[in-house]
């Protein structure tokens, strides 16, 4: 039995903070604004697993208001989060996913990226695929004020 989640997550860039993506700490003047790490490559994955077993979505789990989340790494809930997919008998067969971007270059990071989420995941790296693109300069992305991602996700059992 195979079912596919997807998961889009977007976050303002913000001075002050640093930026991490998929469990990786990227050289950048300016970091993801959020409750967590904001961590937005792991909060996607989180939300196409959830959204592939119908279990609504990072916020339902764990809410971003509550103090005990405050700057967590986001590793923590896509830990959880997949205790819950494994409670249903389910393994991940593959994800995919692009960043979408302007600055800083994340292509040149990708390899990193896709060993830390191997780590987290305990799926082998030829299941896991990160791709980076930029806005062309568009809108806010293009103009450097958010990134965003998407990802989707098979599972089966
Ligand atoms: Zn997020």
């Amino acid at each position: 039995m195979y079912r596919i989640g997807l998961g889009y997550d977007i976050h303002r860039l913000v001075k002050n903070r640093k930026l991490f993506i998929g469990g990786v700490q990227i050289p950048s003047s300016l970091g993801l604004d959020g409750h967590s790490d904001a961590d937005l490559l792991i909060h996607s994955i989180c939300d196409s697993i959830l959204g592939a077993l119908a279990k609504g979505d990072i916020g339902t789990h764990f809410s971003n208001t509550d103090p005990k989340y405050k700057n967590r790494k986001s590793s923590y809930f896509l830990k959880r989060i997949l205790e819950i997919m494994k409670k249903e008998g389910y393994k991940i067969e593959n994800i995919d996913s692009v960043l979408i971007c302007q600055k800083p270059k994340l292509s040149k990071h990708r390899i990193k990226i896709i060993k830390s989420l191997e780590k987290i995941l305990k799926i082998p790296r030829e299941n896991i695929s990160v791709k980076a693109t930029t806005k062309e300069g568009l809108d806010s992305i293009g103009n450097n004020l958010a990134i965003a991602c998407k990802c989707v996700v098979l599972i089966s059992k």
